[in-house]
């Protein structure tokens, strides 16, 4: 079953919606995580975040350079998006999360494959969305190393 796939064991590669900003990854996943924080939710617009997470060594965008916009979601986070067709592709905090690419996994092309590992920042969580019974859940963000 592929609930059961280890997300870790495959590389990711993956592009926006309209097909101009592809990316790939030259390493297995780190880790994947869904986020319930009101900020992933209000720059998203969906109900929460889940993010595939890798070395920034690894990871390069191979072709849309030119529409590849950012924004400075605070002054730690950028998330970088196709300016053509708004899909959000990675976020980027390079205080927190120092060298780490956190791609949104529907980009991913095979993202049935990635099942969130954490879940984090529970405390925001909407109701109505259930976590995944392999998902380890956090009230906040897990201290590092978790
Ligand atoms: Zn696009
Ligand atoms: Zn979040």
């Amino acid at each position: 079953m592929l609930l059961n796939v280890r997300a870790n064991m495959i590389e990711p590669f993956g592009s926006c919606k309209c097909g101009q900003v592809q990316y790939k990854v030259s390493s297995r996943a780190l880790q994947v995580v869904a986020c319930h924080c009101g900020m992933c939710r209000s720059m998203t617009g969906a109900p929460l975040s889940s993010y595939v997470v890798v070395k920034e060594e690894h990871f390069a965008v191979t072709s849309g350079h030119e529409v590849l916009a950012s924004y400075a979601v605070t002054d730690r986070t950028k998330r970088y998006f196709c300016a053509t067709c708004g899909t959000p592709i990675f976020n980027s905090n390079p205080h927190t999360y120092k060298g780490l690419a956190m791609l949104y996994l529907g980009t991913v092309v095979d993202h049935e494959n990635f099942v969130p590992e954490l879940s984090i920042y529970c405390e925001g969580k909407l109701p109505w969305v259930n976590i995944h019974e392999s998902s380890k859940s956090f009230p906040q963000a897990p201290t590092r190393g978790a």
